[in-house]
């Protein structure tokens, strides 16, 4: 018997690794899957490092580990059975589509047997998400949340929630002072091993990053920081819940230029690997409101991410592939701009957030959200290739996560997720970023040359869509202003946008 540990399934604690101790474990590490996408060369270290880490520490711990480093992830099940024939192989079920039934089908192929287990790094089972969702194909996030914490009793005073509301976003929602400094976020130098993995990753997948003809090669990224351990997540995990917890709630939404963490955790690339189990963040979170008297608004908001966020992207994403990969209700056509992968904009909001992208494969939600999606999705881009770009581009980034965030949630490509599309105009990232007093582009105006890209973009994203959103009654508000323009500006504006659209792709942004 063999169990087989895929690259996003790293702890030892749970699910058959766990419960087979004494089991042989085959770790396979595919260059093709590194070759899908023009991925960071952050991400690949990260993956890798993190899996060559794994496997290391469970042979110190007396394991017998098999690691295959092969070209495509089906030469490894073959090596795998060739070694052993007829080998009894377990796994936990891959979050991505079909990858269960796939790796069945090509463990079979080679004479081996496949066992398929429930993925244990997740809080909600299938069974548990079905019972609750019924036969709805349109999902709302804060029932489910609910639901989330009845099932586990976390926050919960009996059966009513602490502090006796479910939600304190009223609470949050605020933007730090100026020259505020946030508290450092943790840093961990690579040892032998992740600088062996990032020279073999420079040697083997160079210049994948920036897609040609848009650049020069990789992204010049900044030093790798991630944590690739165990006990690295949770070293992570502690500098959380001591410095930046206390801040999270009222700061999460709040974007200040070059400050890229501020109160953020963090924990995604660690979390989605497998290297932090979500239990032990969620409850290291609850222990410090309990026992350090964190304050309720930024302990709920972290345990709304984790329990209710990522629990609820993962069984969308399980339950409405695979029409949701190619959903595109609004019929968005438009190429991404090529400064997403150069960062070359005059724009400083996206120019900062790109830029940090480039250096590190991060930025926070509201980022991913209210300046990369809301612009692309008003300038009209393919959701897509919104998609592919955020799964190419991030370390935290895996199809099953980015794509009810990309295509449901960022781009309103499907309504599976939301009622209305996440967009505004330079208003929103005025009153929530401080980018705008250090860009070239005037927030205020609308049209004429040096007018906020966001600004025509929304109401020209706006007019385009009326067919499909102005009977949403949570827009009838921003309907009524955009009637309330005469034709002459309207006329402006989408000419202004129908500029704005060619420069983009021109790179004169
Ligand atoms: P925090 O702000 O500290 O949040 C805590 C944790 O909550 C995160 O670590 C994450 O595990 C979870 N979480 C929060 N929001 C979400 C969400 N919407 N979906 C799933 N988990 C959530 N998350 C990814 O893990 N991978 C992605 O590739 C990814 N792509 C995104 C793309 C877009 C367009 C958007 C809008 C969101 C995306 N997210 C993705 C969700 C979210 O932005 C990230 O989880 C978060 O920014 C990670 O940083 P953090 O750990 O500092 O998070």
């Amino acid at each position: 018997m063999t169990v087989l540990v895929l690259g996003d399934q790293l702890n030892a604690s749970v699910g058959p690794l766990a419960d087979r101790p004494d089991d042989r474990v085959l770790l396979i590490e595919s260059m093709g899957l590194a070759r899908k996408l023009p991925y960071h060369p952050h991400k690949l270290t990260l993956v890798f490092s993190a899996m060559a880490h794994f496997r290391d520490r469970l042979r110190e711990s007396g394991r017998a580990v098999e690691y295959r480093q092969v070209e495509r992830f089906a030469d490894g099940i073959k090596a795998h059975l060739d070694a052993h024939p007829g080998d009894e192989l377990v796994v936990m079920r891959p979050p991505s589509y079909r990858a269960g039934e796939r790796l069945r089908e090509l463990v079979t192929d080679h004479g081996g047997r496949l066992t398929v287990v429930e993925n244990e790094l997740f809080l909600c089972s299938p069974e548990q998400f079905d019972d609750w969702a019924g036969d709805r194909s349109s999902y709302r996030h804060e029932e489910f949340y609910r639901f989330m914490r009845h099932q586990t009793g976390y926050l919960m005073d009996g059966s009513e929630p602490v502090g006796g509301e479910y939600n304190y976003d009223e609470e949050n929602r605020q933007t730090p002072p100026e020259d505020y400094e946030p508290p450092e976020p943790p840093v961990f130098e690579p040892d032998e091993t992740t600088r062996d993995v990032q020279s073999w990753v420079a040697e083997t997948f160079d210049g994948a990053y920036d897609e040609p003809p848009y650049g020069g090669g990789w992204a010049d990224p900044g030093p790798f920081r991630w944590p690739v351990t165990h006990e690295q997540a949770l070293s992570v995990l502690e500098s959380f819940v001591t410095d930046r917890l206390a801040q999270f709630g009222p700061y999460q939404d709040a974007m200040v230029a070059d400050e890229w963490a501020l109160h953020h955790s963090l924990l995604s690339p660690a979390i989605n690997l497998g290297l932090l189990h979500p239990r032990t963040a969620i409850e290291r979170v609850i222990e410090a409101y309990r026992e350090r008297g964190v304050p309720l608004n930024s302990v709920e908001g972290f345990v709304r991410q984790v329990l209710g966020w990522r629990e609820f992207t993962r069984h969308v994403y399980r339950r409405e592939m695979p029409e949701l990969a190619g959903a595109n209700q609004l019929g968005q056509t438009e190429p991404l701009p090529p400064f997403f992968w150069t960062g070359e904009t005059d724009m400083a909001c996206l120019a900062d957030v790109i830029d940090g992208v480039r250096a590190r494969g991060y930025s926070h939600h509201i980022e991913r959200l209210m300046l990369l999606s809301n612009f692309a999705t008003l300038l009209g881009v393919e959701p897509q290739q919104l998609n592919r770009w955020f799964h190419a581009a991030y370390v935290d980034a895996y199809h099953w996560v980015t794509t009810p965030n990309v295509v449901g949630m960022g781009t309103f490509g499907s309504d599976t997720l939301s009622t209305k599309p996440y967009v505004s105009s330079a208003n929103y990232v005025d009153k929530m970023g401080d980018y705008c007093s250090d860009c070239p582009y005037y927030k205020t105006k609308t049209t004429g040359e040096g007018a906020c890209p966001f600004n025509a973009l929304y109401w020209d994203f706006l007019e385009r869509n009326a067919e499909h959103l102005a009977d949403n009654h949570r827009m009838g508000l921003v309907y009524n202003h955009l009637e309330n323009k005469d034709e002459g500006e309207r006329e402006a504006i989408r000419e202004r946008a129908e500029a704005l659209r060619e420069r983009a792709q021109r790179m004169e942004l």
